[in-house]
């Protein structure tokens, strides 16, 4: 009998990336517990994260052999791995000569590990000479990340979990980290608790479980956070709060963005933020008087056609009051994935390059083709989410290769997204599990392992890389990711692929950051293995990782200045009127991750909301004679869902809610959210709009 072991890994779920320690007795049986002296969660663990054990010993959803089928009308059969990348890279050849590189894509996901990440990107923008990778992470955080660069200069988070416990009030938008990043608002509760003058200020349409220790909720319309963060810039100009050294001495941008501010009235942006102007002057009063300001955000701003302006407008609060580079203050968009930002950082998105480096700079290209020895990388700039799958539809992407993500769940428009894969020459879906709503429409399944099974690294949303161990093997013939990728590449001909170990792939990363403001090139997995996890960028053995960035009020920016920046034109939402009178936004419960392909699996865990709901005010419920737990359908101009209605006043009236984990169930194609929800995105970050669809309710 073996003996009884013990592994240390990440948190396979939230950005928070916990840190936790498996325990495997003698008969091989899996336990997880909260790493003690992990510097995230101290031993803590969420619901979820507690139940991983369940998810890796269920294999009862998992695809266990690759499977192909021949044609369109015929089964899928088991074949040997050599036949399945015989027929992917004869097909992917065959295209390309045909069509060009550009009719080829492939769909990844914030839960690949870096390494995966990585080597996909070199593979696709390296050797077959397209953009066209993009990934969930689009949904997630992209406008973020543009948000960072224009402000910043670099899709860089400038503050680390620590500045909670130095912050004296938060401003948490768009978000409801109480349900979503437990383990990181436990840490804000307790600052609270510490210090109960510390304020908490939240701004969401509903009323979430965040609320509960807010000492001021500001219940935003949808789509109108930029018009209540420039109310708020407004007021703390107003009432002399900016600190006037820092923006002089370190900004670019503060006259237009006040005569931005200054162009409405106050009472005019509360009437059309609806959040009352005392609340608005409450709010900016307690920010103005704050020696430790923190903005912490999530989807509530990403997901929006005006994801980028938001972003813009938030960070603007905390550059006019100087709240940045110091402890306790800053702007901290949280992560909604594992490993959204290791995968930026190896440039795993349509639009970068790998270190940071740009798509849209010659000289970066050739830097980074010189690194892959590759002659170049293409120019033109890959499709991202929405626009690959209307690639797909419009014929121009003859084949693609989904890798960990159910985009027939999580993708805006979802029905637009099956007829898409309908249309497709060729579908490859690799993934862990059978529940993948794609895999109908697959021409080969590649089964992938999961968490555990394999080896490698991911970034939290504080920028800490943290290392993951295998501890157990992968169930029948599944494979970790990086090497299905590398048989394809080796069967493609293409040289470059021959790592012998994830450590090899981590290492050429690595290297690649070599003086930018990601550098962890002194970084490997021995150092990693004893330290646990570290922020970039690392310095040295010696000094370790860094905390904090902008300590010294000099950005990335090419004058070194940070920019206040008001915003580019609003975008325009869909209407609402007479048939679609209410506005839709949709968002996570607490015991659920995406799309329940894994904690579905956990009863404990689908015993909390056992299923879908609409969330309604009781004025638009009574108004169409709908009770608390009728039977409803929602309907918009995509199409419809049916669910129980939930009848409660903590959503606005005009606005209802659906959560999005829910897919095609029991055959019934009517609890998926995304049949609702539509492809408008956001011009700049080309992030899909999920909090804003016009839509009617009615008793079913
Ligand atoms: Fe996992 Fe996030 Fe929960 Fe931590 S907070 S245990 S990372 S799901």
């Amino acid at each position: 009998m073996a003996k009884a072991e013990s592994y240390k890994s990440t948190c396979s779920y939230c950005g928070v990336g916990c840190g936790i320690i498996v325990k495997k007795d003698k008969k091989g049986k899996i336990k997880v517990e909260g790493d003690p002296d992990y510097p995230v969660n101290r031993g803590m663990l969420c619901s979820k994260g507690m139940n991983l054990h369940y998810v890796v010993a269920d294999k009862s959803d998992r695809l266990l052999y690759p499977k192909m089928r021949w044609g369109k009308n015929h089964p899928l059969e088991r074949v040997g791995w050599d036949m399945a990348m015989e027929r992917a890279s004869a097909v992917f050849k065959s295209i390309i000569h045909k069509y060009g590189p550009d009719s080829v894509a492939f769909y990844v996901s914030g839960q690949c590990l870096t390494e995966e990440y990585y080597l996909v990107n070199k593979l696709c923008k390296g050797y077959l000479k397209t953009n066209n990778i993009d990934t969930n992470s689009r949904l997630c955080m992209s406008s973020a990340v543009m948000g960072y660069i224009q402000t910043l200069g670099e899709d860089c988070v400038p503050v680390s979990y620590e500045d909670i416990d130095h912050a004296d009030c938060f401003l948490v938008a768009g978000a409801n980290p109480a349900w979503c990043h437990p383990i990181l608002w436990r840490r804000i509760e307790k600052q609270k608790e510490r210090y109960p003058d510390t304020k908490i200020i939240v701004v969401d349409p509903r009323e979430t479980d965040s609320c509960a220790v807010a000492d001021l909720h500001l219940q935003v319309l949808p789509g109108t956070d930029e018009m209540l963060y420039h109310a708020i810039g407004r007021c703390l100009i107003e009432q002399g709060d900016i600190d006037s050294e820092f923006v002089r001495n370190h900004t670019d941008g503060f006259e237009a963005y006040s005569e931005k501010v200054m162009q409405v009235s106050l009472e005019e942006m509360s009437e059309q933020c609806g959040v009352p102007v005392e609340d608005i002057k409450k709010a900016a009063g307690w920010i103005g008087e704050s020696g430790g300001f923190l903005t912490l955000w999530a989807m509530g701003l990403n997901q929006s056609a005006s994801g980028v302006n938001q972003n813009l407008a938030l960070i603007a609060l905390n550059l006019i009051t100087g709240q940045i580079g110091k402890p306790g203050a800053g702007p901290f968009s949280l992560t909604g994935q594992p490993n959204a930002m290791g995968g930026r950082e190896v440039g795993g998105m349509a639009t970068l390059l790998a270190a940071h480096r740009k798509l849209n700079s010659e000289e970066d290209r050739k830097e980074i083709a010189a690194y892959w020895g590759v002659d170049e990388i293409a120019s033109r700039p890959g499709k991202t989410a929405t626009q690959l799958f209307e690639g797909i539809e419009a014929g121009e992407i003859k084949a693609v290769w989904i890798i960990c993500t159910n985009p027939l769940v999580s993708m805006p428009e979802a029905t637009k997204v099956e007829e898409a894969l309908k249309k497709a020459r060729f579908v490859v879906v690799q993934d862990i599990s059978s529940a993948n709503a794609a895999i109908p429409y697959a021409d080969l399944v590649l089964p992938a392992a999961g968490w555990g099974e394999k080896e490698g690294t991911m970034t939290n949303s504080e920028r800490r890389i943290s290392y993951l161990n295998q501890f157990i093997q992968a169930p029948g013939e599944a494979l970790p990711d990086g090497e299905i990728l590398m048989k394809f590449a080796n069967k493609m001909g293409f040289p470059g692929f021959d790592y012998r170990e994830s450590a090899e792939i981590f290492q050429e990363h690595a290297q690649l950051t070599k003086g930018s403001h990601i550098d962890i090139s002194r970084l490997d997995y021995g150092y990693l293995k004893e330290k646990g996890s570290v922020q970039w960028p690392f310095l040295s053995k010696e000094e370790g990782g860094t905390v904090r960035l902008f300590t010294d009020n000099t950005f990335y920016t090419p004058n070194g200045r940070a920019q206040i920046l008001a915003g580019g034109p609003t975008h325009e939402k869909e209407k609402t009127g007479e048939d679609y009178p209410l506005i839709l936004t949709t968002g996570r419960i607490r015991d659920q991750w995406h799309t329940m392909t894994r904690t579905g699996k956990v009863n404990k865990l689908n015993k909390h909301i056992p299923d879908p709901f609409l969330e309604i005010h009781p004025l638009d419920a009574r108004s169409r004679g709908i009770e608390d737990g009728d039977t409803v359908v929602v309907k918009g101009k995509r199409g419809e869902v049916r669910v129980h209605a939930k009848v409660t006043d903590k959503i606005r009236s005009g606005v209802v809610f659906l959560p999005m984990h829910w897919g095609k169930i029991l055959n019934n194609d009517f609890a998926r959210t995304n049949n609702l929800t539509g492809n408008a995105i956001d011009p700049v970050s080309k992030q899909p709009d999920f909090k804003y669809s016009a839509v009617q309710a009615a008793l079913y």
